[in-house]
């Protein structure tokens, strides 16, 4: 029997929490699905089994009825800070590294987190570019801030983040600067210095060839989003074996990739890539606590027919509400604990082997690639 409790995590991919008065706009089941779509949200959110399991493990937590009602009443009469503090405490969460560029106008601020932990952050790219593209009135103006933003990032900045996935996919080709001035241009004229939303498949490979060149030099991690996430892309852009060439090439061997969410459903894809790839690093986050208690012990048991042990990395990919910081710590440790012990029963592993890996797993491999003390 393994005890996985007391094992203090590292949550290496995590978002920011909403500000209050944006949380309240919002229906609670919408910070558990991945749909967008407000028919969905209201008549369908509430009956998938991760959101009757997790109506019951907050109301465990809470110590009320196992109804929703319930447990919005006990969450408001915490008020957010207190309800924070609870589920980071019982999640026992020693660090997070936040992707702070997702819905910036709707999020408290990464010094917020740091009264509950200690915190880390990202660089997200193609919000990056997107705000320096208006800015920039040419396009050598343009890539030099960029590579400048990046080459003097602050300490607390601990890797980057590609949401190439959401945007244009993961075929990411080698396009030359002459080609992306040209999509640069194309862009401007079209927008003038408006916001943009970037998706134009020349520009975003371009700043991550750039943004690869930079990482290669000092040797800081490089997640990308692959598999399941927000409604309104293509899933099938999105498996991570599109990614070979960059993979393959001779000038990025030396960037850590962090491919998320366990890549789901191209989940043994992304645990045969980490077996061959030096480079490649592997994340379950999402997927648990998203799916079902069956399709997370799965995807755990698929990543580690596999991918090295010291390559896969524990995340919560929490965003939006602390209940998912909660249980996500609470899944990952019991379907880590479950999938352990069954290799011991298999005899793939000793216990003294599973002992060791479910730390390596929920904090030592974390804290050895982003260089955490
Ligand atoms: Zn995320």
């Amino acid at each position: 029997m393994l005890t996985l409790t007391d094992i203090p995590i590292i949550d290496h991919h995590a978002h920011n929490l909403l500000k209050p008065e944006i949380a309240s706009q919002y229906p609670y089941t919408s910070s558990f699905t991945e749909a967008r779509d407000e028919q969905l949200i209201k008549n369908h959110a509430h009956t998938t089994l991760c959101y009757r399991r997790s109506i019951r493990d907050m109301s465990k937590l809470l110590e009320c009825e196992a109804e929703e009602s319930s447990i919005l009443r006990e969450r408001e009469k915490l008020g957010l800070e207190k309800l924070t503090r609870l589920c980071f405490e019982r999640g026992k969460i020693e660090s997070i590294i936040l992707d702070d560029g997702f819905l910036p106008e709707q999020i408290l601020p990464y010094t917020w987190h740091q009264q509950f932990t200690s915190v880390y952050r990202l660089i997200r790219l193609e919000i990056l570019a997107e705000k320096l593209f208006s800015q920039a009135p040419s396009f050598e103006d343009f890539i030099n801030q960029f590579l400048s933003h990046l080459e003097s990032k602050p300490s607390d900045i601990v890797g980057f983040k590609s949401i190439s996935a959401y945007r244009s996919g993961l075929a990411i080709e080698f396009v030359s600067e002459r080609e992306a001035k040209s999509a640069f241009q194309l862009l401007k004229n079209i927008n003038q210095n408006q916001p943009l939303r970037l998706t134009n498949k020349a520009l975003i490979d371009f700043i991550l060839l750039q943004a690869l060149e930079i990482a290669a030099q000092s040797q800081i991690p490089l997640q990308f989003h692959t598999g399941f996430g927000t409604q309104g892309f293509d899933l099938f852009l999105a498996n991570p074996l599109h990614l070979r060439p960059i993979l393959e090439d001779s000038r990025y061997q030396d960037v850590p990739i962090v491919l998320l969410h366990g890549s789901y459903p191209y989940t043994r894809e992304l645990g045969y890539l980490a077996s061959v790839y030096p480079q490649v690093y592997v994340d379950f986050g999402l997927a648990i606590p998203f799916l079902s208690v069956s399709g997370m012990r799965q995807t755990l048991s698929m990543l580690l027919e596999l991918s090295p042990t010291s390559k896969i990395l524990y995340s919560s990919d929490a965003h939006f509400i602390p209940d998912l910081y909660y249980l996500g710590s609470l899944w990952g440790r019991k379907i880590l604990q479950q999938v352990l012990e069954a290799s011991i029963i298999d005899g793939d592993l000793t216990q003294g082997e599973a002992e060791k890996i479910a730390v390596d797993i929920l904090r030592e491999n974390a804290r050895k690639l982003y260089q955490i003390n």
